[in-house]
């Protein structure tokens, strides 16, 4: 049976934060290409990198004239139509999935790509700048009010600032970047030229492509596929890298880039079909599940996954065990986004809308029950009580990831450290709390052996409380030896 909810402190919703403005250019998806369909192919594009972002999506497109932009709240497949894309002619394109919480309003008002008045400079960022005072700052010095801004918008103002005084938008780009702290992973675009910049941790993934002799930029090698396309290489961290509309690309370097890729991606983030430094994210959560096994030795009767980051290395767990794998739940596909709701009865009605359980695969079994991470823990408790509304007799919880214990600041929602359910509470009250019979976590040091990459290459922030790229004043948030 489930315990009563016994933490108060995960009764509040965490509606504030993701309100702040400064906070809500997270876990998102870019995408440029040049090619003679620009508008629909990024549209393509960005229904591959879906999953980075679904509260608003927008394409600009740049004829040598004219930019033209559509953005709206929503998904890729609600926002575009045909005509849309119709009218959106030119040869190179830029385009942006978000991530968010916010309401409809906010949705609309915070969809990129980010414009100025005159439509001649467009800005996609995936990312985040968790202190903005040397921005604000440089802004302000200018006479550019940055109050009303979010850290993308910030950006696009200090880049236009300099091209408004007669800079190419890769002079203007340099200019800006010094005064950027945190992670991003952005295109620039003006009617003539794309440039896509890395900050010098590479914190946030951004790959090139080729297709017949354009190029490509995205967040993730699965849209490079997914149009037939070629996959060159990736932006590296501290590069510029400048696409002129006439063909070529031209690099330099802003910093000494130093290799520090959020190791999140891996457990979580990314699609499985993905390649992030050169290994198949589903390969790599394989191995999470085996690592699992390898560590904990867990038994059941059957192997069952949270769709669908947990399914890998369910498939990796069952493999390495022995154990059957089967599919425990069924995954709505089109399942409406699920608003924070009050109650955990709610929650679990939340839950179920998305995931429900398969009785006859479950009853009377002693499951080993896969998912990629805890982060506040609503989830997991949610899922552990329908399995056992469901039959299931033992629940053996787990993830393929360390105790989440720190905030992310470079643009993944995880949110603050009070909602973070590992830094409040040790494993066994973590296991109380989310119903389970037993709960195990993978070793962190068995996550990095798993990607088979160096720790060095990671940012491994959100376990280690280690920030590779300066916080600022957001240190003052953190307690460096939580729970
Ligand atoms: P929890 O049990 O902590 O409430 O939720 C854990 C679940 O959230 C896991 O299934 C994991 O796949 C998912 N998750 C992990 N990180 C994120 C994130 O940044 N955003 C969202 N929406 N889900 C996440
Ligand atoms: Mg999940």
């Amino acid at each position: 049976m489930l315990e009563r909810e016994t933490f108060s402190d995960f009764a509040h919703d965490n509606r504030l934060t993701r309100e702040n403005p400064r906070e809500l250019n997270e876990k998102c998806a870019v995408f440029g290409i040049f090619n003679k369909e620009a508008a629909m192919m990024t549209n393509m594009g960005l229904f591959a990198l879906q999953h980075r972002g679904q509260e608003s999506t927008g394409i600009s497109v740049s004829d040598g004239n004219k930019i033209r932009t559509r953005k709206a709240g929503g998904l890729v497949a609600q926002v575009y139509n045909e005509q849309d894309l119709v009218k959106l002619e030119g040869l190179m394109a830029v385009g942006h999935n978000r991530y968010g919480t916010s309401t409809k309003e906010t949705a609309e008002k915070h969809a990129q790509p980010v414009l100025n008045e005159s439509q001649t400079l467009a800005l996609v960022h995936n990312g985040n700048l968790p202190d903005t005072t040397k921005l604000e700052t440089f802004l302000s010095e200018q006479g550019i009010p940055s109050d009303r801004l979010n850290d993308s918008e910030m950006m696009h103002a200090a880049i236009a600032y300099f091209v408004d005084r007669g800079a190419t938008l890769e002079d203007a780009v340099w200019e800006a970047v010094p005064y950027f702290t945190g992670s991003f992973s952005f295109l620039a675009m003006d009617k003539e030229k794309i440039v896509a910049v890395r900050d010098q941790r590479g914190i946030r993934p951004l790959s090139i492509g080729l297709l017949n002799g354009g190029y490509i930029f995205s967040s993730e090698t699965c849209a490079i596929d997914m149009l037939g396309a070629k996959h060159v290489r990736d932006v590296a961290p501290g590069e510029m890298v400048i696409a002129p509309k006439d063909g070529g690309l031209f690099s330099t370097n802003f910093a000494k880039g130093e290799q520090r890729l959020d190791i999140f991606e891996f457990v979580y983030f990314s699609r499985p079909d993905s390649y992030l430094l050169g290994q198949n994210v589903h390969i790599v959560r394989e191995r999470f599940g085996e690592a699992l096994w390898e560590e904990n030795h867990v038994r059941g009767d059957i192997v069952i996954s949270v769709l669908d980051s947990g399914t890998p290395a369910a498939q990796g767990y069952a493999a390495a065990s022995g154990i059957p794998y089967r599919d425990g739940l069924v995954k709505t596909r089109y399942a409406p986004r699920t608003f924070i709701q009050p109650g955990q009865d709610q929650r679990v009605q939340a839950v179920r809308m998305k995931l429900n359980p398969l009785k006859e695969v479950i009853e009377d079994k002693s499951l080993v029950l896969v998912d990629d991470s805890i982060v506040r823990g609503t989830t997991a408790r949610a899922i552990v009580a329908l399995l056992r509304q469901a039959g299931a007799r033992e629940v053996h919880m787990v993830i393929t990831s360390p105790p989440v214990k720190f905030p992310d600041f470079y643009g993944i929602d995880t949110p603050r450290q009070s909602d973070l359910i590992a830094a409040q509470r040790s494993r066994d009250e973590v296991r109380r709390f989310i119903g389970a019979d037993s709960l195990h976590y993978l070793s962190f040091e068995g996550m990095v052996r798993a990607t088979g990459l160096p720790e060095s290459v990671f940012s491994t922030a959100c376990f280690t409380g280690i920030y590779p790229i300066d916080i600022g004043k957001r240190k003052q948030e953190i307690s460096f030896h939580p729970q």
